[in-house]
């Protein structure tokens, strides 16, 4: 039997947990070699160890460690078919207002809004939360697009696929730097996508709404159930539901498919 994905490459970040981790077992799963990349060589490579792929420790904020390590990959593989720009860090600030917030919640719904307390999300942002976050998602994406199109475009043939985020359609009180490098990457998507079309490439955004994955793993119980409250399912996603989406896009099924954003969000309506 012939895989779908057999003897392509994927490159992709923040591979070693969560929604990347799957990713590449999914596309794993039909022939594709992996290459994952994490923040440490240990959580890159027990992905990688784990599927026969390659493992590249490097942080996504770093355009040269990047390029090189796309180079390093394609020089050892052979070539890059897929590149998967999936790396990114939890709003942290969020969780610790959340009694506020509910309190809040509560006036409001008593119709006492005048009683409400400022929450400070934007004024308790600091400078460097704001930089790391717009650096890690926006940056890092950008500088993903860059290095693959490196050689998908004499290759005349690639798949991008840049992780966003429902908040990136519906941004959210608590996470301002989080939805706006998130509603980045759809524009950097549309962008990129308009531009290599016609030389063969597919570049395309993904939005999850919550999946159980670590990066929830600061938020509180009650604040899960609030945002559980707002999922249509009643239930977060899993990371293979996500990943099925990923192998989508990576394959031939989804060729019509460019500058084009796909939520996978189990009803979530912001
Ligand atoms: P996760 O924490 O399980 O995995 C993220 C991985 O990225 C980690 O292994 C982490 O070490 C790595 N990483 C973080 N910063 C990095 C950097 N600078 N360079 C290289 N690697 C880095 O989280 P996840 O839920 O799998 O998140 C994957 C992507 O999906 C993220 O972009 C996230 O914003 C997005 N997302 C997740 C959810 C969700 O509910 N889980 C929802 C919407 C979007």
């Amino acid at each position: 039997m012939t895989l779908s994905l057999q003897g392509q490459v994927a490159f992709i970040t923040g591979g070693g947990s969560g929604l990347g981790a799957a990713a590449a077992r999914r596309l794993a799963a039909d022939g594709a070699i992996v290459a994952i990349n994490d923040l440490s060589m240990e959580a890159a490579k027990k992905v990688a160890d784990e599927l026969g792929g390659l493992a590249f420790a490097f942080d996504v904020t770093d355009s040269t460690a990047f390029q090189n390590a796309v180079d390093t990959c394609v020089t050892q593989l052979g070539r890059l078919d897929i590149m998967i720009n999936n790396a990114g860090i939890a709003p942290q600030d969020a969780a610790s207002k959340m009694d506020l917030v509910m309190d809040n919640m509560g006036k409001r719904m008593a119709g006492n809004i005048s009683d409400m307390e400022p929450t400070n999300y934007l004024l308790d942002l600091s400078d460097e939360n704001w930089d790391r976050m717009i650096k890690v998602h926006l940056y890092g994406t950008f500088y993903g697009c860059k290095a693959a199109l490196k050689h998908m475009q004499p290759q005349r043939s690639g798949r991008i696929i840049n992780i966003s985020s429902v908040l990136g359609l519906y941004p959210a009180a608590g996470a301002p730097h989080y939805s706006v490098a998130k509603a980045g990457i759809i524009t950097l998507t549309k962008s990129v996508a308009a531009e290599v079309a016609a030389l063969g490439i597919n570049v395309n955004a993904v939005c999850p709404g919550y999946i159980r994955t670590p990066l929830l793993t600061p938020f509180s119980e009650t604040m899960m159930a609030g945002i559980t409250m707002r999922i249509g399912k009643g239930r977060l996603g899993e990371p293979e539901e996500l990943a099925e989406m990923i192998r989508f896009l990576a394959g031939p099924e989804s060729e019509y498919c460019t500058g084009d954003v796909f939520s996978v969000s189990g009803g979530y309506t912001g």
